[in-house]
């Protein structure tokens, strides 16, 4: 907390705190416990409409939706926030950084008072360009912050007064799952430039002459251009694939003639069909994992499907004079991932082996991850091109030990979700306990099927207990079987 940003927030005079406390009739142990799980503060708490989390963790992000400071405003508006201090059973600390110019901090605190009373409090403060120049929308806020929280503590002191408890809210089945889809596509629809700014804007960066990187606005890309021709590795998904396919028009003379799919993922593809005249060229797997993962969607682009197929074999293609080589490195992020490298310049494109900065996506369907694959197979890309400079499938340009460091955090979660389910743990208490903090991760947010999902610490833990417990479910399968079938469920699983 000894930030220079928190620093000066202390001692800011942009604002007044606002502050304010309830004294109700709930032992503090009993508020804790229901205000420590924020996917429930909607029920209770009327500012906001969903939250993310299902506990605090210090260091984790918070990720939530308010409600309009009138109820028919038609906003509603996603906020993250890094969790800065945790006093479990008193009071928690995030701090709010996504907003250019606007750094804020806000506590909430339950206080034990003798007779199994408790004091429950609400303080916020915030500085900051961007907060001055919009400071009298955002006092409005907060205060519609503070009064809707402290209100929601006085509403559950009634119905703990009545019950004796705060069973009900915690038990309500569930209104909550619709009003969640509710406001996420309300998100979706609305969300303001800055989400947009941080998580969807498209940057080109030059990698060498005639070589670019497009990041963001869906996957990474690689352009190529030589000798009157172009290469273009990942096309997005719109709107970004559009982006990409406009910039590629404004900067690129040559015409685009070869297309590369590093994976079959949407936000890898589904802009191919934006160059009708390139070859699409893609792992040989990949176009049977878009029909069958993906079918509602390439059943009506059949066009944008991969037309040459890459075997497990290293393969090489030109660009004008450039040789490119595309490699299967094995089992990894699906099981058909190519793997992209420009030997005269160093140049490797990994696609989704290689989340940078952020929380990556499992996919747990037949066609998605392998672990431990996905680790062995970034270590043995790393070792075969150690000077490379690495284009990421998310996340900005890295080097290769950036990349061998994605692999020990993978290791990481491999292994203590292992260790999890050695202990018998189910997914939840895994959830609860295992703590990655220490890999400063952020969240990244994408749109598949007009639905929000995120790459979070809590999916990155579940989704490998999923992958790891139906392991060892599908070993004790197989060691059951005679060896025939054995032998045909190995060979259908590849
Ligand atoms: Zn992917």
């Amino acid at each position: 907390m000894g930030s220079a940003r928190s620093q000066k927030l202390s001692t800011s005079n942009d604002m007044v705190p606002v502050e304010g406390f309830v004294e109700v009739d709930i032992p503090a142990d009993k508020l804790w416990r229901l205000f420590a799980r924020p996917k429930l503060w909607p029920r209770w708490n009327r500012c906001f409409v969903w939250a993310y989390n299902t506990t605090l963790v210090k260091g984790e992000h918070l990720l939530w939706c308010f409600g309009p400071i009138k109820r028919w405003y038609p906003y509603v508006m996603p906020a993250i926030a890094n969790i800065v201090e945790l006093e479990p059973g008193r009071k928690v600390t995030w701090e709010v950084t996504a907003l250019p110019g606007f750094y804020a901090h806000h506590t909430y605190s339950v206080d034990p008072l003798p007779g199994d009373r408790s004091r429950f409090g609400s303080w916020e403060k915030a500085t900051g360009a961007s907060f001055s120049r919009m400071k009298r929308f955002w006092l409005a806020h907060f205060n519609f912050v503070k009064d809707r929280s402290l209100e929601g503590v006085r509403a559950l002191e009634t119905i703990y007064r009545r019950e004796g408890s705060l069973y009900s809210i915690t038990e309500q089945r569930d209104p909550v799952s619709s009003m969640k889809d509710a406001a996420l596509t309300a998100l979706s629809a609305v969300a303001p430039l800055w989400f947009y700014r941080r998580y969807v804007r498209r940057e080109a960066v030059q990698l060498a002459p005639g070589v670019h990187a497009v990041l963001g606005g869906g996957g990474n890309s690689l352009v190529i251009e030589n000798g009157g021709e172009a290469l273009v590795v990942d096309t997005k998904f719109p709107p970004g694939s559009d982006q990409l396919a406009k910039w590629v028009r404004k900067n690129i003379k040559s015409p685009v003639t070869k297309v590369v799919n590093t994976h079959y993922h949407y936000d890898h593809t589904q802009g191919n069909e934006n160059y009708p005249k390139a070859t699409i060229i893609a792992h040989e797997r990949t176009p049977g994992y878009m029909l069958e993962q993906d079918g509602d969607y390439w059943n009506d682009h059949l066009g944008g499907l991969p037309s040459a197929g890459v075997s497990n074999d290293r393969q090489t293609v030109t660009v004008g004079d450039k040789t490119v080589h595309l490699l299967y490195p094995g089992p990894a992020h699906t099981r058909a991932d190519i793997v992209v490298y420009l030997p005269d310049y160093k140049i490797l494109a990994v696609g989704d082996l290689f989340f940078h900065t952020y929380y990556p996506f499992f996919d747990c369907s037949r066609a998605g991850v392998a672990i431990p694959g996905i680790i062995e197979s970034i270590r043995r890309v790393a070792k075969t091109f150690p000077d490379a400079r690495v284009v990421p499938g998310h996340g900005p340009i890295a080097n290769i030990s950036d990349f061998q460091k994605y692999a020990e955090y993978l290791e990481h979660l491999a292994d203590t979700v292992r260790t999890a389910l050695d202990a018998g743990q189910d997914e939840r208490e895994a959830v609860r306990t295992i703590d990655l903090s220490a890999w400063n991760r952020r969240v990244l947010p994408s749109f598949h099927l007009h639905r929000l999902s995120w790459g979070t610490r809590e999916n990155n833990i579940r989704n490998v207990y999923r992958v790891l417990a139906a392991e060892r479910e599908g070993a004790t399968l197989l060691s059951a079987r005679p060896p025939a079938d054995a032998g045909a469920q190995i060979g259908g699983a590849a």
